[in-house]
């Protein structure tokens, strides 16, 4: 049963949104890779996290090989040259309902283009489904897609984006958990040097320094892109955090808790209105 806010403990979420980074699952270098073994991993922390809070789970695979993959090798001309990425990310979000249900979750895989569209005031989305999932104590499985735009044509809604689906009123308080192959913005160039601790999503552009150059088998624009969706997430009152993903991690059960009482060695970036402690 899902609580009403009034039950809560302060600074608990009532929902997580997390999403698995493809780095952590795939060689986004490739066009067609998924890890089985790292993916199971995930999905038995993921699926347990699930089962200790029923209905309040969501879940984002990220697109990794195959998503990166579908956009760098789309060759088509026009308005609709961007639909084999729902195929790819179908297949991403397969692997992972079969993963989840293998590790003992109702999962249930849901195409976000048939969720969001475009139009002139922005991106509109239709959560009856995933709250209908929620409430039935069913996982629902997201990923990146190309949504609909007022003129008809395709745009990439990237996976990092995903989560901003359910960043709604029905759902809130939100807490937007993206896991992937870094501890959250690293301030140098080395993977052991500090990690920025809090980003204001009204003043993102300083955290701009810190990002390195793209590779350029990446079409997501790396941390780039992932801050920038996250902020406006936190705009809308999500709490987002960027923290690194540990297939052999004990547990998950920490993302329900509020943010001070996070264990000290998982180091992560928050980016919300409401600052780090
Ligand atoms: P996907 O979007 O395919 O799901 P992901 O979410 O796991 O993948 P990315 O979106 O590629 O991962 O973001 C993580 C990457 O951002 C890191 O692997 C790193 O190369 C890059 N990066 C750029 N600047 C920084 C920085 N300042 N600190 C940490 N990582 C950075």
């Amino acid at each position: 049963m899902t609580p009403a806010a009034q039950e809560l403990s302060p600074g608990e979420p009532r929902t997580v949104v997390i999403k698995v980074g493809g780095s952590l699952v795939s060689d986004k270098r490739s066009d067609d890779h998924i890890d089985h073994d790292a993916l199971r991993d995930y999905a038995a922390l993921v699926a347990a996290l699930a089962t200790a809070r029923p209905g309040r789970v969501v879940f984002v695979a990220g697109g990794g090989a195959l998503g990166h993959g579908a956009v760098r090798t789309t060759d088509a001309p026009g308005p609709h040259a961007l639909l084999p990425l729902t195929q790819a990310t179908f297949r991403v979000k397969w692997a992972w309902a079969q993963a989840l249900c293998a590790a003992g979750v109702r999962a249930m895989p849901l195409q976000v283009a048939a969720m969001a569209r475009e139009d002139a005031g922005g991106v509109r989305t239709q959560t009856a489904v995933p709250a209908q999932l929620l409430r039935s104590g069913v996982l629902p499985v997201l990923s990146g897609d190309c949504i609909v735009t007022a003129d008809g044509s395709l745009r990439i809604m990237g996976s990092d984006e995903v989560p901003g689906v359910m960043v709604a009123e029905d759902f809130a308080p939100v807490r937007v958990v993206t896991l992937t192959d870094v501890p959250g913005i690293l301030t140098g160039t080395g993977h052991d040097s500090p990690v920025l601790r809090h980003v204001d999503p009204d003043e993102a552009d300083p955290a701009g320094a810190f990002f390195w150059p793209t590779a350029s088998w990446d079409t997501s624009d790396a941390m780039r892109g992932k801050v920038q969706a996250l902020a406006g997430h936190a705009r809308r009152g999500a709490e987002c955090v960027i923290t690194q993903g540990d297939r052999r991690a004990r547990s998950l059960m920490h993302l329900f808790s509020p943010m001070e009482c996070w264990p000290d060695d998982v180091p992560h970036t928050l980016i919300s209105r409401v600052p780090a402690a």
